[in-house]
């Protein structure tokens, strides 16, 4: 699993299995952890309420030591939804400490939210990776969080021509991408294959960087 004979997803809410695919599905702490499978649990600021934070840390608490929780998320900030930015700034920080306590990447959700993600990095004492996921902003921004050591993470975007996405990758380091399809109806194998063709590598290439990636973040 997660080798570079499989298309690593870094990011999806599906739990659809195919041997091909090695994929980390996001669950919200609100049903059943499926042992089959892996995941990253969390709490996504869309779902986060007043006075629930007790009861999400314990659940989270409940289950990120199993084997098969490989990472935080997704969590994190967004700027359009309704919810009180301070309580989100309030679940988002408590559920990095978590991450940081059990050693486990986070996969980040950020709405309009990349700055105040880059000052919490630098204002912290956080040593595990994060990784930004649905990247589609400018240049100037990712260079800002690949020099914080934040992984992006790359999804249908790229499949859109008119996109940041797809200007912005193929000038970023390779060892610093993932890619995924979160709620994409297009496939993994089509987002590799357009990542590849953009990055001027093979899928096969492209696979290899990114199961190296992996490694380094998840050892
Ligand atoms: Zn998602």
């Amino acid at each position: 699993m997660f080798s570079s004979e499989e298309f690593i997803n870094i990011h999806t809410h599906s739990l659809q299995t195919n041997p091909s695919v090695s994929q980390i599905c996001s669950h919200s702490l609100n049903g059943n952890l499926p042992s089959e499978g892996f995941f990253s649990l969390g709490m996504h600021p869309w779902h986060i309420e007043e006075n629930k934070l007790e009861t999400v840390l314990s659940l989270l608490m409940q289950f990120v030591t199993r084997p098969n929780v490989i990472a935080i998320g997704e969590i994190g900030l967004d700027r359009v939804i309704e919810t009180k930015y301070e309580l989100q700034e309030t679940f988002f920080k408590a559920q990095l400490t978590v991450s940081e306590y059990f050693k486990k990447p986070v996969i980040i959700h950020s709405v309009k939210a990349h700055s105040d993600i880059l000052f919490i990095r630098k204002s912290g004492s956080y040593k595990m990776p994060w990784i930004i996921h649905g990247f589609n902003a400018n240049k100037n921004t990712a260079d800002q969080l690949i020099k914080a050591n934040i992984y992006l993470s790359f999804g249908e975007a790229l499949l859109n021509e008119k996109s940041k996405a797809i200007e912005v990758f193929p000038l970023i380091p390779t060892k610093q991408i993932f890619l995924e399809t979160d709620e994409s109806s297009h496939s993994i194998e089509e987002i590799y294959e357009k990542a590849a063709f953009l990055k001027k590598m093979t899928v096969e290439q492209l696979k290899q960087k990114i199961a190296d990636n992996f490694q380094t973040c998840f050892k």
